[in-house]
């Protein structure tokens, strides 16, 4: 893949002190192209697409959502609790748009495990098929998301062209209510 100064400009923006504390790339050596083809791949290969993934977040994010702080057992197997912070965030592949600071800690209670999001690594997921490097703390492997929270796939199909960190005008909106309609947002 040809690297344009696109990807470098978001590189920076990924890194710790920008838009977030700690960042986003985690000690992930690879360029982002890279992170994102490979969990792209690996998305691929579990039958899901970026949109089955995101979805199911959105999904477990709005099933607490009513008692924002409470944790909440939802489907009788996940223990969610959403926190909002003040602000918002841009994305950092510069959609138009902000997205609200709130994170979903999700505890599968069968095995104890924890998983955490937040609205923006949402739609990353679901815009850019980004995850986050390696060591990012908030690194969503999608294995084990796949394992933890059994992502349902869509019938639609999945077009690889669309998630190649392209900022994309008209990003999927589900009905979380996490996520400005950034079609209409001025950023
Ligand atoms: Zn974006």
């Amino acid at each position: 893949m040809k690297r344009v100064p696109k990807w470098r400009d978001i590189e920076e923006m990924m890194k710790p002190g920008r838009l977030t504390r700690d960042g986003m790339l985690g000690s992930d050596p690879r360029p982002l192209e890279e992170i994102i083809e490979s969990d792209g791949a690996t998305v691929a290969r579990l039958g899901l697409t970026h949109g089955d993934i995101a979805r199911r977040l959105e999904e477990l994010t709005a099933a607490s959502m009513e008692r924002l702080g409470d944790p909440v057992i939802v489907e009788e197997t996940y223990e969610v609790r959403v926190e909002e912070a003040r602000g918002s965030l841009p994305c950092p592949f510069k959609h138009p748009g902000r997205w609200r600071k709130a994170v979903t800690y999700c505890r599968h209670l069968p095995t104890g495990e924890s998983i955490a999001w937040t609205a923006l690594g949402v739609h990353m997921i679901e815009a850019h098929g980004f995850y986050e490097g390696r060591g990012s703390p908030f690194r969503l492997d999608p294995e084990r998301i796949a394992r933890l929270l059994a992502p349902r796939a869509s019938s639609e199909k999945a077009d690889p062209a669309e998630h190649n960190g392209i900022p994309r005008p008209s990003a999927r909106r589900q009905g979380a209510g996490l996520e400005p309609d950034d079609r209409n947002a001025t950023g």
